[in-house]
């Protein structure tokens, strides 16, 4: 198989044994986004000189003898709502097409700091705000796997281009499923930490009280790595967690005996492809093989998981977006004859219509008279879900489920829908709203070869236990080996 084929892991160790320079491994990456990039549309740019630049600083420790940082010289996507100093942040939307940060996200200081290389700035739907990566203002998302299915959002791009073999890593943001939804699509394991873990400095916001970075790759192992490597307290997020990360890695192999895994009952029911719901049933098998106890768990108000988030994430949108107004950053309109017509017009011609239709629901959803109907009444039930989940981690130690009922649907098919898009998320919004980690890897394929994820979802902090319970399955079944034929 060729190094490019290969997880991370492997990468990284064929490089320490030097049986890969670091600048082999790019210009291959870099021959793979040539061949296939114009077919799957992963990026929106690519940074050439600041990766190679990165490549050959792990090159020359190398050759010295010099220990290397982990995953140093692996190729990795950033999504294009984290900021890399000198880059384009266009956040897929023409309001920013042309921004050129002036300052490094916290999370790319960390990728530099391990010589990792950056091969480019990640395509996604428009502000993060999407299923399917059909938002980016510029070009939609291939699906690897079937060139006409979406590849799932928002970051799809991140996605695509691992399971494409055009970068090895990436990192996403999830508010809402926007890691965990895209793995599942591609045939990959994604995954988003605690609340907190990981820095927002530096990520555009669509959702503060929700938004988490989290890595993407080809294996469990590749996950907790990259996890490890960008996870920690920083003072320039006020909202991250001053406590140990730990060390997922180091446990990961340990076994799971005795583990208590809930199913939960509301994602098994209505609206699940019987072929999805086959293969979380022999995911349990796997797992009772291996020596967990398997349970079935309610989550009653788990069903208006869907209602809540999208008030409270379209509030908090539409007071994030406020700041792109024609004046700091972006896009300014030529035509306007006054300060007002200037600030109308600069968002009416920057923003695309699903960002427009946010920042119209979340500012109806605070205005005075409506606030408490639906933003307070949407906190409030905000808290009945963490409630049950609270129960539930009485019980079980983690939970299990499909990321998604279905697997990815044909381009196109949802995109009059709003309603039918928001419902892909069912499964993974709760992890945003409550704060958990929760990750998601492949457990299966449907009848016409598309991937099938399975979610696991811990109480807060937890991510060993997340990984070592991902690895648990993954060591034992061959879905994450399968690759797209491309
Ligand atoms: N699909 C969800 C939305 O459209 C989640 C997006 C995300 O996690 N960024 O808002």
């Amino acid at each position: 198989m060729s190094i490019l084929r290969k997880t991370a892991t492997e990468q990284f160790e064929a490089i320490k044994n030097k049986e890969v320079s670091a600048v082999e491994l790019l210009d291959l990456t870099y021959e793979q986004i040539k061949k296939v990039d114009e077919k799957i549309g992963a990026f929106n740019s690519l940074t050439e000189d600041f990766a190679y630049e990165t490549a050959k600083k792990v090159d020359e420790k190398v050759s010295k003898g010099e220990e290397l940082p982990l995953f140093a010289g692996i190729p990795l996507a950033l999504k294009d709502n984290m900021n890399l100093k000198g880059s384009k942040t266009t956040a897929s939307s023409k309001i920013l097409e042309n921004f050129v940060s002036p300052y490094n996200a916290t999370v790319v200081d960390k990728i530099n700091e391990n010589l990792i290389p950056i091969t480019g700035k990640a395509n996604m739907d428009e502000f993060a705000m999407g299923s399917s990566n059909e938002n980016s203002a510029f070009k939609i998302v291939h699906n690897p796997h079937n060139l006409n299915k979406v590849p799932g959002g928002s970051s799809g791009g991140s996605a695509a281009s691992v399971a494409a073999f055009e970068s090895s890593l990436a990192l996403g943001s999830d508010t809402g499923g926007s890691i965990r939804l895209p793995a599942s699509f591609c045939g990959i394991v994604g995954m988003k930490p605690t609340y907190g873990r990981v820095s927002r400095y530096g990520l555009i916001a669509f959702a503060s009280s929700l938004d988490q970075i989290g890595p993407f790759g080809r294996c469990v192992e590749d996950c907790a790595s990259l996890y490890e490597i960008i996870a920690g307290w920083d003072m320039h997020d006020s909202t991250s967690i001053k406590a140990e990360v730990g060390s997922p890695t180091k446990t990961l192999k340990n076994d799971i005996k005795g583990t208590k895994i809930g199913v939960i009952k509301e994602l098994m029911g209505e609206g699940i492809a019987d072929s999805v719901k086959k293969s979380i049933e022999d995911a349990i098998k796997v797992y009772e093989n291996a020596g967990a106890e398997i349970k079935e768990i309610s989550l009653p108000n788990l069903k208006h998981s869907i209602g809540i988030y999208y008030i409270l994430a379209t509030a908090e949108c539409s007071s994030n977006l406020a700041r792109f107004d024609g004046v700091r950053y972006g896009h300014r309109t030529a035509n306007a004859k006054n300060l007002l017509e200037m600030y109308s017009k600069s968002r009416a011609e920057g923003f695309g219509d699903e960002v427009k239709r946010r920042i119209m629901l979340g500012t109806y959803a605070l205005s005075s008279g409506y606030y408490d109907a639906y933003y307070k009444k949407a906190q409030q039930m905000r808290r009945l879900v963490a409630q049950d989940f609270a129960e539930a981690f009485k019980e079980v130690d983690a939970l299990f489920g499909p990321t998604c009922p279905t697997t990815a649907f044909d381009l196109g098919s949802r995109n009059e829908d709003p309603l039918a898009m928001y419902l892909t998320d069912i499964g993974t919004i709760c992890a945003n709203l409550i704060g958990a980690p929760a990750l998601s890897m492949p457990i299966g394929y449907d009848e016409d070869n598309m991937p099938i994820g399975g979610q696991l979802i811990t109480n807060q902090m937890q991510e060993e236990l997340l990984f070592r319970t991902a690895y648990n399955f993954e060591r034992e079944t061959e879905f994450h080996k399968v690759q797209a034929n491309i």
